[in-house]
């Protein structure tokens, strides 16, 4: 018996979680955040459909909060195994996770003064704190890519580069049980050809099940330049009428790559010279765990990093502090703010919201990809009315949506890797998760276009029999 089940991140981009389950074994792929409805989110974020102290390992594929976010709720469930990261996801961790503790307290805390002037909402407690953030980093074993090791009985795991963000991993599983033996990969991410920083994805051999994430299953991405010229485009139009551009990003790397654009585009002159407020301290020390991994880098990136830093250009400024931060919108300037969550559920991307965001001088610009029943997907599709801090406000600014800058495959890139799988494996089942039912769809079609045969999109809680005939 091998058999996955899809506990979360099926049919859906959030809250990735998928059980792998031998007669000897148990292994936990990802323990990712659900994110979407405060309330949904709250309740499976919670619930973990897990015997958390029966999981005999647990592996991340890379560093994103949907994907690593609850492994403290795992942890507080009382699980005490290892958890296998590469080295860079491992330390990109630390802050992300104790970032996400913070967020939680701060948004309860936030919530708790509402309800005290009379807003009517239901009072929320963190999902964990700072204690489960260090319990579950001591947890952590950092394993660097192409290094073969056994983390349960039967079962081998090599780490290959996903080309998604810093430290992203491509899982693949040597698996071995009761006379049967099945190679298995999973995406994780997957990166893109030819982004900055990183190297490409590479290409796992002799796959017999291939798990891919199907984010961008129905859409082909513009290339990254031109999103650059309607970046410089916005900011032009933005600065001409006196307004402010706001840019959610996520803090693991579309923070660096937006802050590697702007730099450039300021270096040759495509954009007026108005401030630059990395308005993260999670980007800010993200940024510097980038300087520590340069054994991630492609090699454009290795030789930018070794000269000087990439992440620092006149006008620039990381804020720190929260009066800087609450300066930034009182400052009647143009200028331009970088600041998470990505996906507008939380962090300080939502205090500039608020302030800007029924000015139609002022300007939204999405670069990352926005879930179903976030703030920032309803931005994006540039509803009349939205909800900030539990309040409705009209949308009156511009809102840009650059789908460039995504680190994640398109239709392409996804149907590209799977025949270059198939071309250097026994490829036979292909199980696609991490995407909205369209673009599965859509994939599953293309795919079965291309003579691919068993291809699935498991729902959630779907169990799925794997591998090849017994003795193959
Ligand atoms: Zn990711």
């Amino acid at each position: 018996m091998i058999e996955l089940t899809f506990l979360g991140g099926a049919r859906t981009v959030t809250g990735s979680k998928h059980l792998l389950r031998t007669s000897r074994a148990s292994v936990l792929l990802e323990c990712g955040l659900f994110q979407g409805h405060r309330e949904e989110a709250n309740r499976r974020n919670r619930s973990l459909p897990i015997d958390a102290a029966a999981v005999d390992a647990v592996v991340l594929s890379h560093a994103h909060l949907d994907h690593s976010g609850a492994l403290p709720v795992l942890v507080s469930h009382g699980y005490r195994g290892p958890i296998y990261a590469t080295p860079a996801t491992r330390d990109l961790c630390a802050p992300m996770l104790e970032d996400a503790a913070s967020i939680q307290e701060a948004d309860a805390r936030h919530i708790a003064r509402l309800i005290a002037r009379g807003v009517d909402l239901d009072p929320v407690t963190p999902l964990y704190e700072h204690d489960d953030v260090v319990a579950t980093l001591a947890l952590m074993l950092g394993l660097p890519y192409h290094r073969r090791q056994t983390i349960a009985p039967g079962i081998a795991l090599t780490f290959l580069d996903a080309g998604h963000v810093l430290g992203s991993a491509i899982v693949v599983l040597d698996i071995e049980d009761d006379g049967r033996h099945t190679r298995l990969a999973f995406t994780g991410d997957l990166g893109r050809p030819n982004m900055p920083i990183l190297r490409d994805p590479e290409i796992p051999e002799g796959i017999e099940c291939l798990i891919t994430e199907s984010t961008y299953g129905d859409r082909l991405h513009p290339p990254i330049v031109q999103s650059n010229d309607a970046l410089a485009a916005a900011i032009a139009r933005t600065v001409s009428r006196g307004g402010k551009i706001v840019i959610p990003t996520f803090a693991l790397e579309r923070a660096q790559e937006v802050i590697l654009a702007l730099g450039q585009l300021r270096a040759r002159g495509a954009v007026p010279p108005c401030p630059v407020y990395v308005d993260s301290p999670l980007a800010t020390k993200i940024t510097d765990i980038f300087r520590l991994h340069p054994e991630c880098y492609d090699r454009e990136a290795f030789a930018l990093l070794r000269d000087r830093s990439p992440f620092e250009f006149e006008g620039l400024r990381y804020v720190t502090d929260v009066e800087q931060s609450k300066a930034i919108d009182a400052f009647p300037e143009p200028a331009i703010v970088i600041a998470g969550s990505g996906m507008c559920e939380g962090g300080r991307v939502l205090h500039h919201l608020r302030a800007m965001i029924g000015d139609p001088r002022n300007t939204i610009a999405i670069v990352g990809f926005q879930a179903e029943h976030t703030l920032g997907r309803r931005i994006a599709e540039r509803r009349h009315q939205v909800k900030i801090f539990g309040v409705m406000r009209e949308l009156h600014a511009e809102v840009v949506v650059l789908e460039g800058f995504s680190a994640h495959a398109d239709q392409a890139g996804l149907v590209a890797f799977a025949e270059a799988v198939r071309t250097r494996g026994r490829l036979r089942q292909i199980l696609l998760v991490h995407g909205e039912p369209p673009a599965q769809v859509t994939l599953c079609t293309e795919l079965g276009r291309r003579g691919f045969g068993a291809v699935s999109a498991p729902a959630q809680g779907e169990q799925v029999a794997i591998g090849g005939p017994r003795g193959s």
